[in-house]
């Protein structure tokens, strides 16, 4: 399945370019796990998002994959986000008009409102009309959902390195780390700790909101080709405290129901 989906500078949807996309139900039948989409973005309305953007026309400027979707938890209007996996940018904008006609085919009934859909499913001839006239070798390397989350990584590091040595770090993967998968691992389980239920938020108030560690449920030893990660299953969040317990020791890290266990075990 092939689709194109509308990422606007400026919207109401928590959108993270090539981490996540919201949207509503109704598109759900358009966004099945592995649908190959291409981003797109409307003409620029806030002339101060200009130097973002790879043109001002409406444009293309991405492919992707869709990877899993999932309800909004927090919406109340029965909206789902969707997962994005294989996110590659262009370095130069593939217009969606070129001379005078529309690469995507607009059905003659769709004249007036076909654009006001964000998620707009197309056929694999329009998918490879737009992906061909992407500029050879002009595919972006630079990876931008990676770059680093510095804040969160620094603090891991010195929480590690203060409560537990060196020797314990091989038990923390970089996934935990990774910016990308730490906001798909939030948006699926939310940002309570999995063992405690502790929230940052609701404790220290609006300071500490959404703060969470995300944990990578594999051990590094069992985990010989990191090549997919799936956040659902994979990762999970926990509070600062529960977290280090769970790498506490250097032979073992505790699974998540074991270190319930220990909570229940030792609460009166
Ligand atoms: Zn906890
Ligand atoms: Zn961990």
């Amino acid at each position: 399945m092939y689709a194109i989906i509308t990422e606007n500078d400026e919207s109401a949807w928590a959108d993270e370019t090539g981490i996540l996309y919201h949207f509503p139900k109704r598109y759900l039948k358009y966004l099945e796990p592995g649908t190959h989409v291409i981003y797109y973005k409307g003409s620029l309305k806030n002339k101060s998002f200009s130097k973002n953007r790879l043109s001002d026309a409406p444009h293309y400027f991405a492919i992707a994959k869709i990877g899993k979707t999932y309800p909004d938890k927090e919406s109340n209007k029965n909206d789902f986000f969707a997962t994005i996996t294989d996110f590659i940018p262009f370095e130069e904008a593939v217009l969606a008009k070129d001379d005078s006609n529309y690469l995507e085919i607009i059905p003659d009934s769709r004249k007036s409102n076909y654009w006001r859909d964000g998620v707009r499913a197309i056929d694999d001839e329009t998918y490879h009309l737009i992906i061909s006239r992407v500029t050879p070798n002009k595919v972006s390397e630079k990876k931008t959902a990676y770059t680093s989350d510095e804040t969160v990584g620094k603090f891991q590091d010195s929480l590690e390195s203060f409560s537990e040595g060196k020797k314990s770090k091989r038990y923390v993967t970089t996934y935990e780390r990774n910016p990308k998968y730490r906001k798909q691992a939030i948006a699926i389980h939310g940002n309570s700790c999995a063992a405690c239920g502790f929230n940052f938020g609701s404790f220290y108030g609006e300071y500490a909101e959404g703060f969470i560690h995300v944990h990578h449920i594999v051990p590094v030893s069992e985990f010989e080709a990191p090549k997919h990660i799936d956040p659902e299953s994979d990762l999970i969040p926990l509070c600062a405290n529960c977290h280090s317990v769970v790498h506490r020791k250097k032979d073992k890290t505790l699974s998540i129901l074991e270190i319930r266990n220990l909570i229940a075990d030792n609460s009166t």
